[in-house]
């Protein structure tokens, strides 16, 4: 018997479309390793890594930071042990060059995106979405002022954790940038998909589950 090829999956979508939610989702499910380019350079940042160094200003001001660094970067981690159960990639690509970076990595390891999920969502929800976010500073679990607070107030549902944080750049100001980028320079990479018949669009405005369930319908059919 052959191994099956791990698979890749790609969430595409603005801030605030639930990519994170929904890869952590993913993540239990499968069993995939969920990779967040953001959450990588906020730990270089943390770090106080030459890329860190150079990522900070750039991510307060909602901008995206270089190609360079975060291909860099996406490459060490693939080449990590547990990516090997198959990865869903939260965040990358965001341009045209990091998409055919990534066509160039998974070639040289015989891998290939088995799709690429499109989370539609409208800009005018993503400011409240975003500004009420924050996370469990343990375990990471999201949660949300207005939509998704803990069942014990003050209280992680999933690791009991007490310390709970919020994004330096999830604020009102830092979102527009962050949606202009988005617009500008990663979401020509839903055609760029389209064209490798890689794509699949979801609806990603209502309830979590529900998208969640459309997922992983996209999922079965994809890793099949
Ligand atoms: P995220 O956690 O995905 O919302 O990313 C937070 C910030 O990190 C973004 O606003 C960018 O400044 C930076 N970032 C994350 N991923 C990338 C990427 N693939 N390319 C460029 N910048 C990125």
């Amino acid at each position: 018997m052959t191994a099956k090829t791990p698979a890749v999956l790609i969430l595409l979508g603005p801030p605030g479309a639930g990519k994170g939610t929904q890869a952590r989702m993913l993540e239990e499910k499968y069993g995939l390793v969920q990779l967040s380019t953001g959450d990588m350079l906020r730990a270089a940042v943390a770090a106080g890594t030459d890329a860190g160094k150079a990522a900070k200003a750039v991510m307060e001001a909602g901008n995206l930071v270089s190609d360079e660094i975060v291909i860099n970067i996406l490459r060490d981690r693939l080449t990590q042990d547990d990516c090997r159960k198959g990865v869903i990639l939260d965040g990358f690509p965001r341009t045209t060059v990091q998409a055919e970076a990534l066509d160039t990595l998974l070639a040289e390891s015989g891998q290939k995106i088995n799709a690429a999920v499109s989370l539609e969502v409208e800009d005018a929800a993503m400011v409240t979405r975003i500004s009420g976010r924050y996370t469990c500073g343990t375990c990471g679990e999201g949660y949300h002022d207005t939509f998704k607070q803990p069942a014990k107030d003050g209280v992680c549902d999933k690791c009991g954790g007490t310390e709970f944080k919020r994004r330096a750049d999830d604020n009102a100001e830092t979102v527009a940038s962050r949606l202009e980028a988005y617009h500008a320079q990663t979401a020509p990479l839903i055609a760029y998909y389209k064209g490798k018949g890689r794509l699949e669009c979801i609806d990603a405005m209502g309830d979590i589950d529900a998208i969640a369930a459309n997922l992983n319908a996209i999922v079965d059919k994809a890793t099949a």
